[in-house]
C-alpha cells in the first residue's frame, strides 16, 4: 500500500452502543450519507445494524438505493432518505421499501403518482423546519402538509411512519435557538396528532443532541459524526469523554527520503525554506485525497514516533515533512491521523490546523485511498 484509510468497525459498533446507552429505550438512526462520512457506506451500514442501529439514514436517494441493493434488507434496517428533487427517484424507492422524507405538498404529490404506478403503499417522514431554515415545511405550510398527508393515509396510500427535524446549533450548548426549536417541534406533533397522524417515531436528534440534549431524544436519535467516533463538540468533550472511539486511521509510505542543503525550497511557490542541512520525506497523499490544501504549513503527521508539521504546500497528490536532519527510510509508516492512543494526531486536530471541522476532514477522503476494514467480525456475542 502507497495510503490507505484504515477503518475499524469493531470502533464503530462500540461507538454506536456507547450511544445507544445514552438514549434510553429510543431507536438509532445510523446516518451513512455521503460514503459513511467517507468511512464506506455498506460495511459500516452492517456495522451499524449489528450493532443495535435499527434505522438507516441517507441524503440523497441513490444512497438508499445503494444500501438496498447491497442486500440490507427491510427487516435489517429501515432506511430514510432526506434530500430530494422532482426527478425523485420515486418508484424505485416506494418499491425499495425506502421511507421518504416530504418538506412540501409538491413531493406528496410525487409520492402518491409512484404509489398509484407501483402499486405499494409508500412510508413518509413529514419534516417540519423549526428554524434550521433549510429543507422541512414553515409552520404556516405545516397544517395544510399534515392535512394532505392525513388524506393520503386514509386512501391507504401511504403511512406517515413519522415527523421530524433538525437542529441549527446543538453544537453550541445553551444556543438561544435550542429551546425554541424544541417548542416549535412539540407544537407540529401536536398539531399532526390533531390531524389523526400516529407516526411511530418522531425524530430531532443529530449527534450533538444526542450526547448534549435529552429532551431531543424523543423516539430516535439520527448519529452520524458521533459513530464515526469523533467528537461533534470538541469544545466540550473529545471523544474518549463521551466513550466514543474514531474509526478512521489515515496512513501512508515514504515515497521519497533524501537530504538537502540549507536553503532549499520546498514544494510549489516555495513557501518553505529550509533553514539548515536537512531531510526531507514525501508522502503519497494530497488534495486530490482530501488532504485540505489549507492544510499547507499546519497539518501534523506522526512520523517516527514525532509529529511533524507539513512543510509548504500539500499538493495535488503529495507533501512534504521536514524530519530536521532524523533518520527515514523509503516505505516508513506516516499517520495522519487515527484514534490518537499511539500517539497520532486526530481528526479533530487536521480540523484544527485547516481552519474547518472533524466532519469534512473525514468525508473529503478521496476514492483513490482504499478503505481497509478492520474488526469486520463482531468477537463473540451481540446486542
Ligand atoms: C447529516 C445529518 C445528521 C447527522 O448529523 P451529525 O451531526 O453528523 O450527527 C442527522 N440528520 C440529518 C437530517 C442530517 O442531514
Amino acid at each position: 500500500m502507497s495510503a490507505e484509510a484504515v477503518v475499524d468497525l469493531a470502533a464503530l459498533r462500540g461507538n454506536i452502543r456507547a450511544l445507544r446507552a445514552r438514549i434510553g429505550s429510543a431507536a438509532v438512526m445510523s446516518v451513512v450519507k455521503a460514503d459513511a462520512y467517507g468511512h464506506g457506506m455498506v460495511p459500516c451500514a452492517r456495522a451499524a445494524v449489528e450493532a443495535g442501529a435499527g434505522w438507516l439514514g441517507t441524503a440523497v436517494p441513490e444512497e438508499a438505493l445503494a444500501l438496498r441493493a447491497a442486500g440490507i434488507t427491510p427487516d435489517q434496517a429501515r432506511v430514510l432518505c432526506w434530500l430530494w428533487t422532482p426527478d425523485g427517484p420515486w418508484e424505485r424507492t416506494v418499491a425499495a421499501d425506502i421511507d421518504i422524507s416530504v418538506s412540501g405538498e409538491w413531493a406528496l404529490r410525487r409520492v402518491v403518482d409512484a404509489v398509484r404506478a407501483t402499486g405499494r403503499p409508500a412510508r413518509i417522514h413529514l419534516k417540519a423546519d423549526t428554524g434550521l431554515g433549510r429543507n422541512g415545511a414553515q409552520p404556516h405550510d405545516w397544517p395544510d402538509l399534515v392535512r394532505a398527508a392525513r388524506a393520503a393515509e386514509a386512501e391507504g396510500l401511504l403511512t406517515v411512519s413519522g415527523v421530524w427535524s433538525h437542529f441549527a446549533c446543538a453544537d453550541e450548548p445553551g444556543h438561544p435557538s435550542i429551546e425554541p426549536q424544541l417548542v416549535r417541534f412539540r407544537e407540529a406533533l401536536a398539531l399532526a396528532e390533531a390531524a389523526g397522524l400516529r407516526p411511530e417515531v418522531r425524530h430531532l436528534a443529530n449527534s450533538p443532541a444526542t450526547l448534549l440534549l435529552p429532551q431531543a431524544h424523543f423516539d430516535l436519535v439520527r448519529p452520524g459524526l458521533a459513530q464515526y467516533g469523533l467528537s461533534p463538540v470538541p469544545e466540550v468533550g473529545g471523544p474518549a469523554d463521551f466513550g466514543l472511539r474514531p474509526v478512521m486511521t489515515l496512513r501512508a509510505r515514504l515515497a521519497s527520503v533524501k537530504s538537502v542543503p540549507a536553503g532549499h525550497g520546498v514544494s510549489y511557490g516555495h513557501s518553505y525554506v529550509t533553514q539548515t542541512g536537512t531531510t526531507l520525506a514525501l508522502v503519497p497523499l494530497g488534495y486530490a485525497d482530501g488532504v485540505p490544501r489549507h492544510a499547507s504549513g499546519a497539518g501534523p503527521v506522526l512520523l517516527g514516533g514525532k509529529w511533524r508539521t507539513v512543510a509548504g504546500r500539500v499538493a495535488m497528490d503529495q507533501f512534504v515533512v521536514d524530519l530536521g536532519g532524523d533518520p527515514a527510510e523509503v516505505g516508513d509508516e506516516v499517520v495522519l491521523f487515527g484514534p490518537g492512543d499511539r500517539g497520532e494526531p486526530t481528526a479533530e486536530d487536521w480540523a484544527r490546523a485547516s481552519g474547518t471541522i472533524s466532519y469534512e476532514i473525514v468525508t473529503r477522503i478521496g476514492p483513490r485511498v482504499p478503505r481497509r476494514y478492520t474488526g469486520v467480525a463482531e468477537a463473540g456475542g451481540g446486542g
